[in-house]
């Protein structure tokens, strides 16, 4: 369970009692925090050697994921620069105050001592841009419900954060012939990542599936009656996809992986391309990439780790709509049924790519909603992370046709405006589609991570993007 540490700055300058005031303060507003994941007060640091030796142990405590400072008097900051140099988790600098108003009697010189986060909290501010330290800043009243949503998303960021850098990624077979943006620099995404992503033999999946028997599938099919609907003369093919599941969940498990990649190019022994058995570990909050697509799958799993019972999928682009300004969203099978809107069902059909038998797959249309794609690409040095937010429309046709999982999306800032920008970012085909996903939360975790962030929303222009972008490899240039 990632923790979170609370620690406030002061100093001896106002005497003991002061002290113990904003040592008191501080627990009420640690106890005030409602967050998805709990925090901790540790100290009220007066010192340097408190500081430093507070943030060694934050370094090394398993659980800790991130530290939340606040000065409540002024603290001198200089006392911070060995500590916040030594710091290797993330960071979050609350800029509150203990009292929401200024106290028309009760404000004296005694009062002003205890209550300087104007002051003290700018100090702090300072050495953190001295510095240059990654650090989330939240301005506002602790007890404010937009101030804790603030918190509370950078927790989640910090969360997927820890989750990334031990994040092991399973790759079946390589990438799909001749495909670019799925390619990137694996060592570049550990270095900056921490992401382990390595290949294992397609033929020792099917060794795995041979071994897979009657009743471990039994079990799986009982869970898939309870999610989804299906028909009684499609059983044997649903049979096959259980199969494949459960042999490559052993495998994830084996290898402690929480996500992973195959193509359709490469299913040698196997019957039919994994459908549903990519779509329902999907579900269980593994990450997936097709087509070798690992740089998809890692942040697939990552935005799951970050919201746990969010709606989240891998996603394609596959084709617009002008007239009614709507990208179609699919692909050939693997959509996760997070995002269903209604139950979903397993249908067997005919795949014309890959040259294997019918696979089953989850059919169903994605909810209606804000949302984000999200795609991760290697721009050559750097990782960029693009986020682009979207509004998801229930599909005016039912496209009888087309039996696959499927959602329609408007992209920011408008229909040509949103496509004309993420092309000139270079984003994917393939993409991440969350619907929890704060920009706040994404631009934190770009920051922890030290990786580049386009945020395409209603205010992106495609040429002062285009700007932004030449700005981007002068600034990554110098690093
Ligand atoms: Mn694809």
């Amino acid at each position: 369970m990632a923790k979170f540490w609370f620690i406030t700055g002061s100093q001896f300058l106002y005497g003991e009692e002061t002290i113990r005031q904003v040592e008191e303060d501080s627990k009420v507003i640690v106890d005030g925090l409602k967050l998805p994941f709990p925090v901790e007060y540790k100290l009220t640091a007066k010192t340097e050697a408190e500081i430093e030796k507070v943030v060694r142990e934050a370094n090394y405590d398993e659980e800790c994921a991130g530290i939340i400072t606040f000065c409540h008097t002024f603290s001198p900051s200089k006392m911070w620069i060995n500590g916040l140099t030594l710091l290797q988790k993330p960071w979050l600098h609350l800029h509150t105050q203990f009292n929401e108003t200024i106290p028309n009697e009760a404000i004296d010189m005694d009062y002003m001592n205890l209550h300087q986060s104007a002051h003290g909290d700018r100090e702090h501010g300072f050495i953190g841009a001295r510095l240059r330290a990654p650090r989330t800043v939240v301005a506002g009243y602790w007890k404010d419900p937009a101030v804790q949503e603030k918190i509370a998303q950078w927790q989640r960021a910090a969360v997927g954060a820890k989750f990334s850098r031990s994040l092991k990624i399973v790759r079946f077979g390589d990438n799909m012939r001749e495909v670019a943006v799925t390619e990137g620099d694996k060592v570049e995404a550990q270095i900056k990542l921490g992401w382990q992503v390595n290949t294992w033999a397609v033929g020792d999946l099917v060794q795995e599936m041979h071994k897979v028997t009657e009743a471990e599938i039994d079990a799986l099919m009982a869970e898939y009656a309870k999610l989804y609907t299906f028909e009684e003369k499609d059983t044997e093919a649903i049979r096959y996809q259980a199969r494949e599941e459960i042999a490559i969940e052993k495998i994830l498990v084996r290898e402690g992986a929480m996500a992973f990649s195959n193509t359709f190019q490469d299913l040698h022994g196997m019957k039919q391309l994994p459908g549903l058995a990519s779509q329902h570990l999907m579900h269980k909050g593994y990450g997936f990439g097709a087509e070798g697509d690992w740089k998809t799958a890692g942040m697939t799993a990552i935005i799951k780790a970050m919201y746990p019972d969010g709606a989240t999928s891998f996603m394609e682009d596959y084709t617009y709509d002008y007239k009614h300004e709507l990208i179609l969203g699919s692909h050939m099978l693997e959509v996760c049924p997070s995002i269903a809107a209604d139950k979903p069902r397993i249908e067997v059909h005919h795949l014309g790519i890959g040259g294997k038998e019918d696979p089953a797959r989850i059919v169903f249309e994605g909810k209606a909603g804000k949302a984000k794609a999200i795609s991760l690409i290697d721009i050559g040095g750097r990782l960029r992370l693009i986020s682009q937010d979207v509004t998801c429309e229930k599909p005016f046709q039912d496209m009888p046709n087309l039996p696959v999982a499927r959602t329609m999306w408007r992209p920011e800032p408008s229909f040509l405006d949103g496509l004309t920008c993420w092309i000139i970012a270079g984003g994917a085909h393939h993409t991440v589609l969350s619907y929890e996903i704060t920009t706040q939360a994404v631009h934190d975790f770009a920051a922890i991570m030290g990786i580049e962030l386009v945020v395409i929303d209603k205010d992106t222009k495609p040429y002062t993007l285009e700007r932004d972008l030449m700005l981007g490899d002068v600034i990554y240039a110098r690093r």
